[in-house]
């Protein structure tokens, strides 16, 4: 895509999101140009999944983008990247937080993140089990977070064309999201829903999508 069809792909996009729910450009391996052309059309959200290309672009791009991690994170890199998001949507892990509230009470800061959920069919995807995620919350395991402030969840769907079984991933994500939230009160700003992409968010919007995360729509087709 050339920057014009970058700055069209924003505001149509935008003019088709309904009001209350944000849009995370996802400009993982697109160019430094690309994420200027989306800013330009007013986007100032954007995803990336690998902490040295967050960096370079954060440093190079203007101060008031919001940048959101949206990748694995391995713990050896949890440091470089502390105090550069505005929320790490990927949290797989127990360990991981645990490194993430670490560091960031060294490095004096308060980190935002998305737990993410497992409930695509493939093995390959990252993220707390269902269970693991109720076990964490109703043993209150984040009480012992000090710089960390879980914000919500993230999920994504089955990586499949049976759209009623993308739906029902959805509808699981968002299902989990609310038992936390009914039974778990005292936890404050946990309202994020972050699911849906390029092909399939409509129908996290429509389950209850807060947060949607679009590349290819926006950028086209990535160069690995
Ligand atoms: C790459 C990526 C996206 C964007 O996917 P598109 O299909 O290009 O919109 C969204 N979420 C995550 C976690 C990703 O890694």
């Amino acid at each position: 895509m050339n920057d014009s069809e970058i700055r069209h792909n924003i505001k149509v996009l935008q003019s088709e999101i309904p009001a209350g729910i944000n849009l995370v450009a996802v400009s993982k391996f697109h160019p430094e140009d690309a994420v200027m052309a989306a800013y330009e059309a007013g986007q100032r959200r954007f995803g990336e999944s690998r902490v040295q290309e967050l960096i370079r672009k954060s440093d190079a791009l203007p101060a008031d983008i919001e940048w959101h991690f949206i990748g694995h994170l391995q713990t050896n890199k949890v440091r470089q990247l502390i105090g550069k998001t505005s929320l790490i949507e990927s949290v797989d892990s127990e360990r991981l937080l645990e490194i993430i509230d670490r560091e960031s009470e060294k490095a004096g800061v308060t980190t935002r993140v998305l737990m993410q959920i497992h409930v695509a069919r493939e093995e390959t995807k990252f993220g707390f089990s269902p269970e693991e995620l109720l076990d964490y919350f109703r043993q209150r395991r984040f009480e012992s977070l000090k710089a960390t402030h879980i914000c919500g969840v993230m999920g994504m769907a089955s990586n499949t064309d049976d759209l009623g079984r993308v739906r029902e991933d959805f509808q699981k994500i968002a299902e989990l999201f609310r038992i936390i939230k009914d039974e778990i009160p005292e936890l404050r700003g946990f309202d994020e829903i972050s699911m849906g992409m390029s092909g399939d968010w409509p129908i996290a919007v429509e389950e209850g999508a807060t947060l949607i995360r679009v590349g290819t729509r926006i950028f086209g087709v990535r160069e690995y």
